[in-house]
C-alpha cells in the first residue's frame, strides 16, 4: 500500500496529532546509537525511511496501529528512546514506527509491595528518582540510566552497574502488560514466581519488539540500602583480578557492583599476543550496615592477596558518582550531529557471555585467530559477574581503507569463537539488525523454534521482522 495511504489510515485510527509524516522529524529516528543501520542479513523489509511515526498515548492507541498495520500489512517497529546498539529500533522501509515515548506516566509505586507500576516511555532516570521519593531504587543501572526507557531495557535485557546483586533488567520485571501481533492484549500477573505454566513474561524479556509491543511493566524496586561503599584497585595483570572475582565468587561473596578493566591504550594492543597491562577494578557493596562492613573488609583481603594495590578513597568515589557521564556525552554527540563516532570504524567492543573456564582461552586464541584480520586485543573487562566478558578489538592500521571491513570480519570470527567455546555473543545490548546474521550460528534448530514462537504470536509477521533474525 502507498506510504500516504498508511498514514492516512493511523490517522484516522488516531487522532493526526499523534502520527509523524514530515521526512525531516521521520529522520531523527534512527534506532541506533552509533553507527549505521547497515544490516547482512536478509530482511524481509530492508531498512530505510518509515512510513509515519505512530505516537501513542494508551494501550488501545497501540491496538489501533496494530489493527491498521495488519490491514495494510505494514510491518511495525517499537521504539524506546533509540539508545540500543544493534539496531533493533532501526525503522525498516515503509514501516510504522510506534514511539512509545508519549507513553511514560509512572501509574504505581508500592513500598509494600516494593514494585512500581509504569507505562513503557518512561526513561530509567527518571522512575529511579521517583522511586527515591519513595526510600525505593531501580536494580537496574547502566551507563544509559538517564537516557534508555524501561520498554527498551525490558526489550533487550540490558545490564547495569548493580547487576551482580539485582541481576539484569529482566530480572526486575515481575508484571508486563503486551499487544501481540494480532492486536489481542496479554497481561502477566505482577508476582515473582507463579506455578501455572511457562513464565510468559519470558517471551517477551529480550525479545526486541518482534513478539508484541510492551505497553505496561511492574517492576521490582528495592528499598535503598541502608550502607553502600565502593572500593577501587590497581591489579597489574587482568589474570590477578580474574583470579580475585573467582575467590569472592567461591565464597558467594557477591559486590554488587564489579567493574573491571584492562587500562590499555591503542599503542600497547600488540597484534597476535596478549598483553599484561595493570587493570583497575571498582567495586561497591551495599546492604545493612555490618554486611557491608564484612564484605567490604573481606574483599580488601582477596584483592590484596592477588597482589592488589588500593587506589585512593576519592577515585571510587569520583567513579560512581560519574557513572552514567557517557549518556550526556552521547547527547552532546548527537546535538552536534556526531552520530558515528569514528572510534566505532576501527574498534569494537563485544560484551558477551563465557564459561569461567572459557576465558583465559578466549583470550589467547581471540589474540591469536584475529591476527589476520590486523585485530588486536586491546583490553579485556569483567562487569557484575565473571561469564560477562567485555573485549575490545582495535584495528592496528586504523588509516587503512580496509580497516572497516576487517573489523567487522575479525569481529564475527571473535563472536563465533565465543559461540564455539560455549559462550554466547552479547550480555546486555541484543541482537537487532547488525547481529542477526550470526543467530543461526548461537541458536542452531533453536532459532526454528523460536521463528515458531513467533508465528503463533505474530501471525502476519508485522512485528520487527528482520530483527534478531527473525
Ligand atoms: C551512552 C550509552 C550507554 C549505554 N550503556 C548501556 C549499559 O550500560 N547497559 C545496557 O544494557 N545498555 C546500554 N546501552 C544501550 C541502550 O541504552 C540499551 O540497550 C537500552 O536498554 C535501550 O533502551 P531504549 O529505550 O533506547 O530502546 P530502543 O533502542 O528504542 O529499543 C531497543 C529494542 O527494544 C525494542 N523496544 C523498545 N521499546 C519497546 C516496547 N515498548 N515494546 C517492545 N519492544 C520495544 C525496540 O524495537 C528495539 O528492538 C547504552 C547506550 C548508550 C547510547
Amino acid at each position: 500500500m502507498a506510504l500516504e495511504a498508511v498514514a492516512d489510515r493511523l490517522s484516522a485510527a488516531l487522532g493526526p496529532h499523534k502520527v509523524i509524516t514530515d521526512p525531516n522529524r521521520l529522520a531523527g529516528y534512527r534506532g541506533i546509537a552509533w553507527g549505521a543501520a547497515a544490516s547482512r542479513n536478509d530482511l524481509a523489509w530492508p531498512v530505510g525511511p518509515p512510513a509515519a511515526v505512530a505516537v501513542p498515548a494508551s494501550t488501545d492507541d497501540v491496538v489501533a496501529v496494530i489493527g491498521v498495520a495488519r490491514e495494510t500489512r505494514t510491518p511495525v517497529v517499537p521504539y524506546g528512546a533509540g539508545t540500543g546498539v544493534h539496531a533493533g529500533a532501526a525503522p525498516l522501509q515503509g514501516s510504522i514506527v510506534v514511539d512509545v515515548g508519549a507513553m511514560n506516566q509512572v501509574m504505581a509505586i508500592s513500598r509494600t509491595d516494593r514494585s512500581a507500576r509504569v507505562q513503557p516511555g518512561v526513561l530509567l532516570g527518571a522512575l529511579d528518582r521517583i522511586s527515591a521519593e519513595h526510600g525505593l531504587m531501580m536494580g537496574h543501572d547502566p551507563w544509559s540510566q538517564p537516557i534508555a526507557s524501561v520498554g527498551g531495557a525490558v526489550s533487550t535485557n540490558g545490564v547495569g552497574y548493580l547487576a551482580g546483586k539485582y541481576g539484569s533488567m529482566g530480572e526486575q520485571v515481575l508484571g508486563l502488560e503486551v499487544v501481540l501481533g494480532t492486536g489481542q492484549i496479554v497481561r502477566v500477573r505482577a508476582l515473582p514466581k507463579t506455578s501455572t505454566g511457562p513464565q510468559m513474561r519470558h517471551f517477551f524479556i529480550g525479545a526486541e519488539g518482534v513478539l508484541g509491543v510492551i505497553t505496561e511493566v511492574t517492576l521490582r524496586l528495592y528499598p535503598i540500602p541502608e550502607r553502600r561503599s565502593v572500593a577501587g584497585y590497581w591489579f597489574p595483570r587482568f589474570e590477578d583480578g580474574l583470579a580475585a572475582v573467582l575467590d569472592m565468587v567461591a565464597i558467594q561473596l557477591r559486590p554488587s557492583m564489579i567493574d573491571y578493566e584492562e587500562d590499555s591504550s591503542r599503542e600497547q594492543a600488540v597484534l597476535g599476543l596478549l598483553v599484561d597491562v595493570p587493570s583497575a577494578m571498582y567495586l561497591a557493596f551495599e546492604g545493612f550496615r555490618e554486611e557491608v562492613a564484612a564484605q567490604t573488609v573481606r574483599a580488601d583481603a582477596i584483592c590484596r592477596a592477588h597482589l592488589a594495590t588500593p587506589m585512593s578513597r576519592e577515585a571510587p568515589r569520583k567513579f560512581w558518582d560519574t557513572r552514567h557521564e557517557a549518556s550526556d556525552r552521547w547527547v552532546e554527540q548527537r546535538k552536534r550531529g556526531e552520530v558515528a563516532s569514528a572510534q566505532w570504524t576501527t574498534a569494537s567492543l563485544p560484551n558477551v557471555s563465557l564459561p569461567v573456564s572459557a576465558i583465559q582461552e578466549f583470550r589467547e586464541r581471540a589474540a591469536r585467530e584475529l591476527a589476520p584480520y590486523r585485530l588486536a586485543i586491546q583490553a579485556s573487562g569483567l562487569w557484575g559477574m565473571p561469564e560477562l566478558f567485555s573485549v575490545r578489538f582495535v584495528h592496528v592500521a586504523p588509516g587503512d581503507p580496509q580497516a572497516a571491513d576487517e573489523l567487522d570480519a575479525g569481529t564475527d570470527a571473535g563472536l563465533r569463537l565465543v559461540q564455539e567455546l560455549g559462550g554466547s555473543m552479547e550480555y546486555c545490548h541484543g541482537v537487532g539488525l547488525t547481529l542477526a546474521h550470526l543467530m543461526p550460528n548461537e541458536w542452531g534448530v533453536g532459532l526454528e523454534a523460536l521463528r515458531r514462537v513467533k508465528g503463533a504470536l505474530d501471525p502476519d509477521h508485522i512485528l520487527n521482522p528482520g530483527k534478531l533474525g527473525l
